[in-house]
């Protein structure tokens, strides 16, 4: 395997990557222990929110500052400034995107061809009939639930200026399969997580043709998109952000992949809510004990206008480029483990958070020297392993000074 991942790597590009679309996809019989499951969230019992978890809708938000961010250095996505990084990230991958990514590449593309002109005039309807008809419509595609919000250019990136079809966001949610996902970090979580973006965007593609042909302009973005997909994910009340820097859902916690619609279709927006999430991050912390690279910071810190959890870039990159994805962070949390609800009523009894200090929430195997780390034990990362020369970030994370990376084009935008 070590012999002809040297082979394969160095043939992995932008051009060959995309070529993978003229292959065919697996057999559908090798991809069912990943599939991600078609279970429709909004059927399930809502969750009640104690009083002493309650903080604040959303994230805290400084709003002059947002503005000023925007108007002074407009956002710039990942793969615009580190596109060479992603790109011989991909290359890391070989085993899964060789695998799955026929389907994600064909999905990207997919995403890319809608945004047509509708050829009909619309149905006479109210935006709360619309939205009902987005939500049946999310449902019957297969999606686990989708959100509303309003489109805020602040959230853009600058590349991607004008691509939105319209002022409505509609935010593309699919669970990400349980059993599969607790096998990370490996190459099975890894082609889950692939495998479920290629699902999600092309149901976000399905979504946007149906409302083209429902009369409103729609164009579907995929999982690197166009925004801040987080962002959408907060406003319409899907979530909170947890330490990890992942939108928490109360569902799954962040074992979701997002995807994004643009569209004029009228519809009933949603707003940020307030699930308990900050309080539980600030008395749980197993992301942050857990990170291999020790990535996550213990505090939030202000950024944009936004108060959040910010990782390090120079420590996160290099182990999930080169250790499968990685995904201790998403993997270990408690509310992606157990759902908000049994997190809460564990809470409500005990005082504790559920699974924190347990093997069963916090263990993992570590694929390169394939031994297991409790609660406690981390694997040793040498330094050498964070020195990578296609990542222009300096210790902290920061972007190194200096004329900034060229662009270039990466198979998944
Ligand atoms: S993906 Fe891995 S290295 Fe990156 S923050 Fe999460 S746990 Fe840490
Ligand atoms: S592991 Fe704990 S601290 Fe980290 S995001 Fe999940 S709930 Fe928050």
């Amino acid at each position: 395997m070590v012999a002809a991942g040297a082979v394969v790597r160095p043939l992995l590009n932008t051009a060959t990557i995309r070529w993978l679309r003229h292959l065919p996809s697996g057999p559908a019989i090798l991809r069912r222990r990943y599939r991600a499951p078609r279970v429709w969230w909004p059927d399930r019992p809502p969750v009640e929110i104690p009083a002493d978890l309650r903080s604040h809708a959303g994230v805290r938000r400084d709003e002059q500052a947002a503005q000023e961010a925007f108007e002074d250095e407009p956002l710039h996505s990942f793969h615009h400034n580190f596109g060479v990084a992603v790109v011989w990230a991909l290359a890391q991958l070989w085993q899964s995107l060789l695998f799955v990514g026929p389907r994600l590449v064909r999905a990207v593309e997919h995403a890319k061809r809608t945004g047509a002109a509708p050829t009909s005039a619309p149905a006479t309807r109210s935006p709360d009939e619309w939205t009902d008809w987005v939500r049946d419509r999310a449902r019957r595609i297969g999606m686990s639930t989708v959100g509303f919000a309003p489109y805020d250019e602040r959230y853009t990136f600058a590349e991607h200026a004008h691509e939105a079809a319209g002022p409505n966001v509609i935010v593309c949610v699919l669970e990400q399969n349980w059993e599969s996902n607790r096998t990370l970090p490996g190459p099975v979580g890894e082609q889950t997580a692939l495998s479920t973006n290629a699902e999600i965007i092309e149901m976000a593609s399905q979504l946007a043709e149906a409302i083209v042909a429902a009369g409103f302009e729609a164009r579907a973005h995929s999982t690197e998109g166009i925004a801040v997909v987080h962002h959408y994910g907060v406003e319409s009340g899907l979530g909170q952000m947890g330490v990890n820097g992942q939108l928490l859902t109360p569902e799954a916690g962040s074992r979701c992949r997002l995807a994004m619609v643009t569209t004029r279709m009228p519809l009933v927006l949603g707003a940020p809510r307030d699930f308990g999430i900050p309080r539980i991050c600030d008395e749980c912390q197993a992301c942050v004990r857990r990170c291999p690279a020790g990535a996550i910071p213990v505090k939030r810190t202000w950024h944009r206008g936004i108060e959040k959890s910010k990782l390090n870039l120079a420590r996160c990159f290099p182990v999930v480029s080169q250790v499968h994805g990685c995904s201790v962070c998403m993997k270990v949390c408690p509310i992606q483990r157990y759902g908000l609800a049994e997190v809460i009523r564990h809470r409500a009894s005990t005082g504790e958070i559920l699974g924190v200090g347990s093997d069963e929430l916090e263990g993992y195997n570590w694929p390169i020297d394939g031994r297991r780390y409790g609660p406690g034990q981390r694997p040793k990362l040498e330094p050498d392993f964070f020195e990578l020369e296609v990542l222009p970030v300096n210790r902290d994370g920061s972007m190194k000074s200096g004329p900034a990376p060229a662009s270039v084009p990466t198979p998944l935008t």
